[in-house]
């Protein structure tokens, strides 16, 4: 039969740490701790298989499971000395998810299971504590109804207001033992009036409910929106780990104190070497994330509980040395005896993982590949975000935690579903909450900045945002936030004021400050930046459009430029009625004097790019996108326009009217404009070729690359070959000097990719118009899809975007054929990608496999594909 509970404690547990898959990473973890001879709750865990069955079988067990799960159970009762159900020395189990990678708080847990009437008494002797039996006792009560039920968490807290105004006290632990146990009888009186069932007094009936809760709560809404934010699949399903309770909140004193909490081996936001965390005396596990007191620092245990902390320190060490990674774990201090809960690689900001890797690297304790391969390359991102000029001097308002650095800047909104409705109208948004929960994903997701009054370093927020690489202040505990208004003394902020998060400090400015760009070439990132650069074999360029962004572009490590959109230069300063008047001209001579304006522009333009690149290479585009998006379209405008070009309005009205077209994307654009309107890729080509001539002149060697956009047919590119060669050698011949230059496509169009082998006998580069491709393959809009494409993600019939992400089971085969073919004709053609994609770490690992010489994608992400391309060389190497 299936083996599908795997047991942990006593000296060996039945799992390891490389089970992951099967047993979730909680699991394989707890299973890996035992086997060091960490101490350990003994427990066991369900499989993730079991969970897939589970969905298969129509929410049924597969066979064998019960008994399977009750001879763990006996397995258990023999490690701790105790039975489940027994009335005087009962066993009482926490029931807890646990997926392959971690989904903090996403799916459901239930803890103090086993109690009924009957093993109270048991907890009371055995704690000597009525009040602590009786708080366990209405705790599972209330987490059963709510997790396994349904039963409105909010009912409970009513019960608990209700009994609190009723003795005339404010805080849960003013409540006495008796109070308490009245409590747990009105919890299962509205348990009953709710569910409209007795609550269950059996043990193991309350095993197999809370078993079940779990499993079930790997599909609720919230957990989907996460696997969908994380590229987490939904058939990997979620293991259950069954563990046998331990007490934080058992109280004792001094040296016998209970407490719990969370620590990181190093420090999760900073990367610093040194212990970092938190705990609470006497309080349950969830207590410290939930962010409902704040805890205090890890430090202050050293002289609370020294022998405690020395032994929880050393665990540390061993943990690092054994997993070779920095460790989050979570412990509970039962009356002095120290327990470990969880282990797992920790989640960190981007700045940690830098400085975590090489450092790392440098004590010995793992080899540079593994550095490299260490930090996700989509990290990087939040390295290089804006941080405020640190020259500027500013007022704080109030300071928090500085929960996840980088700098934001947005609009107060106090709700995630307004942070989603602003953010969907396209306003920057700074999400303003008490603190958050599991339900706020979403608009944590879209906010450019989380700040929260309340909640420590490992609070919901704080975890996520660090995730997410998103700036996050919190617990800033001065802020009172009221009704669509927050307030600091008597200053107030109100729903869509202007703030300014620091993250990297933790403070709060009330304005919109000034960011400014990090530093990116020297300290850990420059190492690791290197480290990348001498492993990777494929090129990263940059798609840069003017002098500006090619610098930015260099800054970041560019090594050439992969795509200058032209017509991102038409709407400069002076140049929109120059293209306008070429456009709306209706014969060629007009449209040649109105060219004529445009091409010292467009010359000064391309000069100042390969000034910049110093010799880079530089492949510019000619016109890509349909006519009419240039022209006016206000009465106004049309009426200015045509007094300046002294025809009748009328006249031009005719002519924009003539522009228009019902599918533009696939109408009158990219190549098929040089075709129809040769003027307009002469006097392009003219500018290249004069402005490569000027700087040769300079001493700057530049070899442009002239790249004809959305060809599908050999004849369209045979025939602006030949122009492009002829306007060159002109050109060349007035200037008096000879420059090295080439022409090639883009392959954007499906049928270009399919008939890649003839495409190259005139091509001497290729460059994958990914979007374009994407577009045209799927049949899919760029500029409307949004809307089905969310829709298909959280219905599973995609699994990415594949506008951001390459779709490289489809659009994939295309990239690939045209890289065969092309090399089947050319050997040395030069092969490179420039739609989004290029930035995509998955994407640039799969260009990497498929061989091409580089990718080129948007300035910022330069240092993310480098990264990438290095990840892509160490797994499979060429
Ligand atoms: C592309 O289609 O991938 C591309 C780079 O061109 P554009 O985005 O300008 O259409
Ligand atoms: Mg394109």
């Amino acid at each position: 039969m299936a083996k599908y509970v795997y047991f942990f404690g006593g000296e060996q547990a039945e799992g390891r740490a490389d089970m992951r898959n099967l047993l979730g990473g909680k699991g394989a973890n707890l299973a890996e701790m035992v086997n060091l001879g960490i101490p350990v709750p003994a427990g066991f865990t369900i499989t993730t298989e079991v969970c897939t069955l589970f969905y298969q079988n129509d929410r049924q067990w597969p066979e064998g499971l019960e008994e399977q799960i009750k001879e763990n159970i006996k397995k258990v009762e023999e490690a701790m000395g105790s039975k489940f159900g027994d009335p005087d020395n009962p066993l009482l189990f926490g029931v807890r998810s646990g997926a392959r990678v971690s989904m903090p708080g996403m799916m459901d847990t239930v803890l103090n299971l086993g109690l009924n009437d009957d093993t109270v008494q048991g907890i009371i002797k055995m704690s000597g504590d009525e009040r602590f039996a009786y708080d366990c006792y209405r705790r599972f009560v209330q987490m059963y109804g709510d997790v396994v039920k349904g039963v409105d968490h909010d009912e409970f807290e009513a019960l608990i207001q209700a009994k609190k105004d009723a003795r005339g006290v404010t805080l849960d632990t003013e409540l006495t033992a008796e109070d308490l146990k009245e409590l747990v009888a009105e919890f299962k009186a509205k348990y009953k009036e709710v569910v409209g069932e007795d609550f269950p007094t059996d043990p193991w009936e309350q095993l197999k409910g809370s078993v079940n809760a779990v499993f079930l709560s790997w599909m609720n809404p919230r957990a989907i929106r996460y696997r969908r934010i994380n590229h987490i699949p939904g058939d990997w399903g979620t293991a259950v780990n069954v563990q046998a309770m331990v007490y934080g909140n058992m109280g004792g004193e001094g040296q016998e104190a209970s407490g719990t909490g969370v620590a990181f081996t190093r420090n999760p936001a900073t990367g610093e070497r040194h212990y970092y965390g938190e705990y609470l005396w006497n309080a349950q596990g969830e207590d410290v994330v939930a962010g409902i007191r704040t805890p205090q620092p890890l430090e202050k245990l050293e002289e609370e509980m020294p022998e405690v902390y020395k032994q929880l320190t050393d665990i540390f060490e061993k943990l690092e040395q054994h997993y070779t990674d920095m460790q989050d774990v979570e412990f509970t201090i039962q009356r002095g005896k120290l327990y470990m809960l969880q282990t797992r690689a920790g989640k960190r900001t981007g700045t940690a993982a830098v400085r975590i890797a090489v450092e790392m690297e440098r004590e010995g304790l793992i080899d540079r590949d593994t550095a490299v391969l260490r930090v996700p390359p989509g990290d990087l991102d939040q390295l290089l975000h804006p941080q405020i000029d640190p020259n500027t001097k500013y007022e704080v308002l109030t300071t928090g935690l500085p929960a996840s650095p980088g700098a934001a800047v947005g609009r107060v909104v106090f709700t995630a579903e307004e942070a989603e409705e602003w953010a969907e109208r396209g306003e920057k948004v700074i999400l303003v909450r008490n603190e958050t929960s599991p339900e706020d994903i979403g608009g944590m997701d879209v906010a450019e900045g989380i700040l929260t009054a309340r909640g420590g370093m490992t609070s919901h927020a704080a975890v996520v945002a660090r995730g997410m690489g998103k700036c996050c202040v919190a617990g800033a505990g001065d802020i009172v936030i009221g009704d669509k208004q927050f307030s600091v003394g008597d200053v107030v902020v109100k729903e869509g004021d202007w703030i300014t998060l620091n993250g990297t400090d933790g403070e709060v400015i009330v304005g919109k400050m000034e960011l400014v760009e990090p530093e990116v070439t020297s300290g850990d990132f420059g190492t690791l930046m290197q480290w990348a650069d001498e492993i990777r074999t494929m090129e990263v360029r940059a798609n840069a459009d003017t002098p500006h962004d090619a610098e930015v572009a260099r800054g970041f490590g560019a090594q050439g430029i992969g795509l200058v959109r032209t017509e991102h230069m038409f709407f400069g300063e002076g140049r929109i009625t120059a293209v306008r008047q070429m456009i709306l001209a209706d014969n060629a001579e007009d449209r040649r004097k109105a060219l004529a304006k445009l091409l010292p522009m467009q010359q000064a333009d391309f000069a100042g790019i390969f000034r910049v690149m110093k010799g880079l290479p530089v492949t510019i585009r000619l016109l890509d996108p349909p006519l009419h998006e240039f022209v006016p379209h206000e009465d106004k405008q049309i009426a200015e326009l045509a007094e300046e070009m002294n025809v009748p309005v009328e006249k031009l009205e005719a002519r924009i009217e003539s522009l228009k077209e019902f599918n533009p994307m696939l109408g009158h654009r990219g190549c098929r404009l040089a075709i129809t309107y040769p003027e307009i890729a002469e006097m392009q080509v003219e500018a290249i070729i004069a402005a490569a001539c000027e700087v040769a002149k300079e001493g700057i060697n530049v070899v442009p690359e002239i790249m004809i956009p959305l060809v599908g047919t050999t004849g369209e590119l045979e025939i602006l070959k030949e122009l492009c060669d002829r306007v060159a050698k002109e050109t060349m011949e007035k200037a008096g000097v000879e420059v090295e230059y080439h022409v090639g496509t883009m392959i954007e169009v499906p049928r270009a990719a399919l008939i890649a082998d003839k495409i190259a006998e005139n091509a001497e580069f290729f460059s994958f118009g990914t979007n374009d491709l994407t577009q045209m393959s799927f049949g899919f809009s760029r500029d409307d899809a949004g809307s089905f494409i969310n829709e298909y993600r959280d219905r599973d019939i995609l699994e990415r975007d594949p506008f951001q992400s390459l779709d490289q089971e489809g659009v994939g085969q295309l990239v690939e054929i045209g890289v065969q073919k092309g090399r089947s004709t050319r050997p040395e053609i030069k092969l490179g990608i420039c739609g989004e994609h290029g930035g995509d770490p998955d994407s640039v690992e799969f260009f990497h496999r498929v061989g091409l010489n580089y990718v080129s994608c948007s300035p910022y992400r330069v240092p993310i594909a480098r990264l990438a391309a290095a990840q892509a060389q160490i797994k499979n190497p060429r």
